[in-house]
């Protein structure tokens, strides 16, 4: 009964949290759609002192590795939309070090088969 009321409190107060997030320009994880407002990311850190969240913990420890690794592509799909021109060559760098990173700390957590 407990589980359940937190349940259902979740359920109506998720929508608004997120729509609070979005109002301010608030990205979020790149699977569930929850924003970082209230939802804890996963850092990636695929640099010195630069780390980036393609989604939140709850969906890197429980989503489907082949779901990660898309919302791996598409936050660096974003990177380069945005990237002017002139750092373009900087960005596609920083991409393939995310991908790396990603995959390296998947492998580690995941083992190496898929899923
Ligand atoms: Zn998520």
């Amino acid at each position: 009964m407990r589980v359940e009321k937190k349940n259902i409190l979740h359920n109506i107060l998720r929508p608004l949290l997120n729509l609070w997030g979005r109002i301010q320009g608030i990205s979020g994880c790149l699977i569930c759609g929850d924003t970082w407002n209230w939802k804890k990311p996963h850092n990636v850190l695929f640099k010195r002192n630069v780390s980036a969240f393609p989604t939140c913990e709850e969906c890197w420890q429980t989503a489907p590795k082949h779901l990660i690794e898309t919302a791996t592509h598409e936050l660096g799909r974003k990177w380069i939309l945005q990237s002017p021109s002139e750092h373009l060559k900087e960005t596609l760098k920083d991409v393939r070090l995310l991908k790396n990173a990603c995959e390296k700390e998947l492998s580690v957590s995941r083992g190496k088969t898929n899923e």
